[in-house]
């Protein structure tokens, strides 16, 4: 994973160690870490930026975990982000389970690291295909995330490290309308000055080559609100 395609993980655990070995633990294995000590903080972060996956403790001081989830999981915005419920003892997880709260997975603790990592590498399968380095496809073009390979109508195509990036948050989720800050936060980082024009020129550079063999335009441009695959 390079560093802006990273996923981000939000760890909500109000047990300090448990928090900073998952997070160490998820850090080293590329992911980009949130971190949370209680439920209301969760609910805020969310809110903020919402995460790519939530790992979540179910005892949690004052709101609990799952009363974290049945909040997240009703939000139209936020209910498509995976959930992984952590709780003690699997007499929990059964009444987790029952209580519908629309946890996407539940892990027992104390879990296996390994377990634990291959439960959100298939949460983000669903939700980040292209960061677990799946092989996406949309209309004649697919992309290989795996091998950095990007082809339409099976011949291949020269794409810069900017635009294989855009093309690949695209494809993720074709027909979603990304605004310029969105396109900037995901494919250049949060933490780096860039300045919206310059989503212009790289949207204009991944048109280039994706029609560099031919073929109409994939790339919509929507006034006002910004640009989307299809
Ligand atoms: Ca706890």
């Amino acid at each position: 994973m390079t560093r802006h395609e990273r996923p981000t993980v939000l760890v909500v655990e109000d047990e300090p160690a448990q928090r900073e070995v998952l997070a160490y633990n998820l850090e080293a294995e590329g992911f980009r870490v949130a971190r949370a000590e209680n439920g209301e903080e969760a609910l805020l972060l969310v809110e903020e930026d919402a995460p790519d996956v939530i790992v979540l403790d179910w005892m949690l001081p004052n709101v609990s975990g799952i009363e974290v989830c049945r909040r997240l999981k009703t939000r139209p915005d936020t209910q498509g982000v995976p959930i992984i419920m952590l709780s003690a003892r699997s007499e929990e997880v059964d009444r987790v389970r029952g209580l519908e709260t629309g946890a996407d997975d539940y892990v027992v603790k104390p879990y296996s690291l390994v377990e634990l990592m291959a439960r959100i590498r298939a949460q983000l399968r669903r939700t980040r295909p292209a960061a677990v380095g799946q092989r996406l496809t949309f209309e004649d073009i697919v992309l290989d995330a795996e091998t950095h390979r990007v082809f339409r109508s099976d011949k291949p195509l020269k794409l810069g490290p900017t635009e294989f990036r855009l093309l690949s948050t695209f494809m993720e989720k074709p027909g979603r309308v990304w605004s310029r800050e969105q396109l900037l936060d995901r494919v250049w980082g949060r933490d780096i000055y860039v300045d919206t024009r310059t989503v212009d020129v790289h949207i204009g550079r991944l048109r280039k080559a994706l029609c560099q063999n031919g073929g109409p335009d994939p790339v919509r441009t929507v006034r006002g609100a910004g640009y989307a695959l299809g």
